[in-house]
């Protein structure tokens, strides 16, 4: 299984970016009776990358997606396949 990652093709940076994104989320506010607001569940319903950029060496056009196999995963690995797990 393979997985995606951000690779700098410029300095080779493969770990550090500064990633510019907006989530829309969906909370559950519960207010006391005193007027305290509790938040207490959090949905991320969408997220998009706006930009990223190499922490190394600055720049946004020289970062490109890859293609990736974690480490510990064998290419037949099968892992419960099927989409990622989703919080309930
Ligand atoms: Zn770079």
């Amino acid at each position: 299984m393979t997985a995606k990652r951000y690779r700098c093709s410029d300095c080779g940076n493969l770990t550090r970016f500064d990633v510019t994104a907006t989530t829309t989320i969906r909370s559950f506010y519960h207010y006391d009776l005193g007027g305290e607001l509790h938040i207490e569940e959090d949905a991320v319903l969408d997220r998009s990358v706006i930009e990223v950029a190499c922490r190394w060496c600055g720049k946004g056009d020289s970062v490109e997606e890859v293609e990736w196999i974690p480490d510990g995963e064998t290419a037949s690995g099968a892992r419960t396949s099927g989409g990622r797990p989703r919080g309930r």
